[in-house]
């Protein structure tokens, strides 16, 4: 974080606030795990603190320290506008853009509070008094640490600032494994293991915990998994049919998209999947390369993301929104080449 940001926020906080702290909706282990190790951390300085996520998230974080306060907007939506309406100051963690909160847009337009931004998101917008941007940064939850480190008080991490910190790069990074991971996130890492952050146990409260309905799910995803080989690019569906027959719940197909980008010589991988509550087939991209999914989930999909992981949403039917996929892909066809 620069000096003069860090100016402004050390102003911000000199006396007790009432903060509030938002992540985007469809929360994911970034967005939780930065939320609460921030959340512990200004709890620590003396403010009072509460964090607001849009809408439900996944039982695979749910045994994260401090996640029992988290108030979901979707479900206390009275509480959560008057917490907002009554904060002092409001950080925004893991996302660029107010549009990413859903229907929670309005109420942070409309308040009166100061923003603080932290965030690794491309193309961020200018709503806050305090921005901390950096697109190269493995994830928000590193940033952070790096946000503790410059207010001087890297060495005081407490034990649940760790573990929700260290979860959040964990699983932005997919286990210390895409290209965002710097030697930097790795000695950030260290730090919180040093601070209490038990790797091993993190790793399985967050990836030994799948339920057997998940398991089958993956099945048949792996099992509607298409391969453009023309295009170095590999795609998978599901159907609003196949998840109510594997009584999905948020997250279950966290992650699912990596196994088509796994494919040897793949170096683009979507995956669709239908939501007829929402009525919109909602897309997750990933990239290797310089092949820019943001890009792709921009011009095609109202989304965006980072150069290797993207997402967005369309309002035509799953067919529809395959087939237009596939026509799409020739404009693409110098990028989609496989380098390796
Ligand atoms: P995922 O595919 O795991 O949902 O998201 C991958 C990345 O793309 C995340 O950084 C996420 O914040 C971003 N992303 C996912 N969906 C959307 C969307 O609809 N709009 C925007 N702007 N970003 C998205
Ligand atoms: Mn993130």
């Amino acid at each position: 974080m620069n000096l003069e940001t860090t100016e402004i926020v050390k102003k911000l906080l000199a006396s007790p606030q009432k903060i509030v702290i938002v992540g985007h909706k469809n929360p994911d282990g970034d967005a939780i795990g930065s939320c609460l190790g921030l959340s512990f951390f200004l709890k620590d300085m003396g403010h009072t603190i509460t964090v607001i996520m849009p809408n439900e998230f996944p039982d695979f974080l749910k045994w994260l320290p401090g996640v029992e306060g988290i108030v979901i907007h979707e479900r206390e939506r009275e509480k959560s506008t008057g917490l907002i309406q009554d904060a002092d100051l409001v950080f925004t963690l893991d996302f660029n853009c107010l549009d990413r909160v859903g229907e929670m847009q309005g109420i942070l337009e409309n308040c009166t509070a100061k923003f603080v931004m932290i965030d690794h998101h491309q193309q961020p917008a200018t709503y806050a008094l305090a921005t901390y941007s950096d697109v190269k940064m493995s994830s928000t939850s590193e940033m952070v640490f790096h946000f503790i480190e410059a207010l001087g008080q890297g060495e005081n991490l407490s034990k649940e600032i760790a573990i929700n910190l260290y979860t959040g790069i964990m699983t932005d990074t997919g286990s210390f494994r895409f290209s965002s991971t710097s030697p930097t996130t790795h000695r950030v890492a260290a730090r919180l293991i040093e601070a209490g952050a038990e790797s091993a146990i993190i790793n399985q409260n967050v990836y030994d915990t799948n339920s057997p309905e998940r398991m089958k799910l993956l099945g048949v995803a792996l099992n509607n998994l298409v391969i453009l080989a023309e295009f170095c690019t590999a795609y998978i569906t599901l159907t609003q049919k196949e998840l109510d027959e594997h009584n999905f719940k948020k997250g279950d197909t966290e992650g699912f998209v990596n196994y088509a980008l796994s494919v040897k010589g793949i170096i683009f991988a979507a995956i669709f999947i239908e939501n007829k509550q929402e009525n919109i087939v909602k897309i997750s991209l990933r990239s290797k390369g310089y092949f820019s999914v943001n890009d792709f989930a921009r011009n095609h999909y109202s989304g965006g993301g980072h150069i290797n992981a993207a997402g967005g949403k369309s309002s035509q039917d799953l067919s529809k929104t395959v087939n237009e996929f596939i026509s799409i892909l020739p404009r693409y066809k110098n990028e989609l080449t496989d380098a390796s």
